[in-house]
């Protein structure tokens, strides 16, 4: 495939261009159609939008391919079906995953639970103790699998050195790049084969659409779309459209969410109700450094830790009237959640402070709004707090 030079933004808002006729539309039309006049006889490739052919579907796909700097992407019907069928593509019954310990809780559960149901084994390793990635691979392991950077205390991880051990095993290694988007981080030109999204995150990035993505090869990302096709996870044409339409603005989006992410973190830091911040873009992260060469920007997710606990959590919560308490992330609106309730529900509290996460751990997705108004709206909270 030919490759310009353009740079992010041209290449969300016009992605390869193409021929520009008077009467064109500037916006695309939307197809919301199920399925498309067929030619008589015999036919290789039916258009039919289960089957992830309609022109909505491609045009948002060829979008995030180019971002993500991969031969080919697809776009399904959440993060979840995503990264389901990433691996269904690659795993069959009888082969063994190796995931990152540090994943998103629906993952988990789909490696555990379904995963399990259908004889492919997972084991998880703690991302710090390299060691455990080799000591843990078997014959039989068909695939490595993390998430970077991490929910939610935003670990950074080193995908290129994940992708040698990978190639060595002669194994894909995938990516969740949700927290990132093809803004701040590309797994692909660190050596990762697979990247998944949840778009209903910072790729939509407006709070209105449950959708995934894969990127990777194109032969894959062929197996990934016959999986799809009988798992019947296509997204709808209307979904495809608002994506597309939010992937145009995801440079300023995410640079926005940089620059708010990193001021919010610092002045967090100086807070006394606060006893710590985790955000890469501070010194006093684990992987400071290291994200700093990786990353093109730090992000707009920060976790905190209220020095008075789960109590405190509570009334500062209940202060709020800016930052909206819902789980998801990635939308121009400022969220806030509380990891005990949400992805870390099934553990108790005293596993949940050993992971790094006790009592009185919030974690942000900071909007899009005044970094002053959301600041203030914090103050607010730690008032009450
Ligand atoms: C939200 C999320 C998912 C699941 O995505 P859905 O679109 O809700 O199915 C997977 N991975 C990460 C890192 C997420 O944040």
């Amino acid at each position: 495939m030919k490759r310009s030079k353009a740079g992010p933004s041209t290449l969300a808002i016009h992605g390869d261009g193409g021929p520009r006729a008077v009467g064109d539309p500037v916006a695309p039309p939307i197809y919301q159609t199920s399925t498309f006049i067929a030619a008589t006889g015999p036919q290789d490739d039916v258009l039919y939008t289960r089957y992830g052919n309609n022109p909505n579907q491609i045009r948002v796909a060829e979008r995030l391919a180019r971002l993500e700097g991969a031969e080919a992407a697809i776009f399904l019907a959440s993060g979840m079906g995503a990264t389901a069928l990433a691996h269904l593509a690659i795993l069959q019954p009888g082969d063994h995953l190796l995931s990152s310990e540090w994943i998103y809780g629906g993952t988990r559960r789909l490696f555990l639970e379904e995963f399990k149901r259908l004889g492919i084994e997972t084991s998880f390793v703690n991302p710090d103790k390299r060691r455990e990635w080799r000591a843990k691979l078997r014959k039989n392991t068909r695939a490595i699998f993390v998430e970077s950077p991490t929910n939610p205390v935003m670990r950074v991880l080193d995908v290129a050195w994940l992708a040698v051990l990978a190639k060595a095993e002669g194994i894909p290694l995938l990516v969740d790049s949700t927290f990132a988007s093809p803004i701040n981080f590309r797994p692909i030109e660190q050596g990762a084969d697979v990247v998944i999204h949840s778009a209903t995150k910072y790729l939509n990035g407006h709070s209105d659409v449950i959708a995934g993505a894969v990127a990777g090869a194109e032969a894959y990302v062929l197996e990934v779309r016959n999986k799809m096709r009988v798992w019947g996870q296509s997204i709808d044409p209307h979904a495809a459209w608002l994506i597309e339409r939010g992937i145009k603005t995801l440079a300023v989006r995410v640079g926005r969410h940089n620059e708010s992410g990193q001021r919010v973190a610092e002045w967090l830091e100086h807070q006394p109700k606060v006893r710590r911040v985790h955000y890469p873009g501070l010194k006093s992260h684990p992987d400071h450094a290291f994200a700093a060469k990786v990353l093109d920007g730090f992000g707009g997710m920060v976790g905190l830790e209220l020095a008075s606990g789960g109590k405190a959590a509570d009334r500062f919560l209940r202060a709020l009237r800016l930052i909206a308490h819902a789980p998801s992330l990635g939308g121009v609106e400022s969220l806030v959640s509380e990891p005990r309730f949400t992805s870390h529900a099934s553990m108790t509290a005293d596993e949940r402070a050993s992971a790094g996460i006790p009592d009185g751990f919030l974690r942000l997705s900071l909007g899009l709004e005044d970094a002053d108004d959301i600041i203030a709206d914090l103050a607010r909270g730690l008032a009450a707090a």
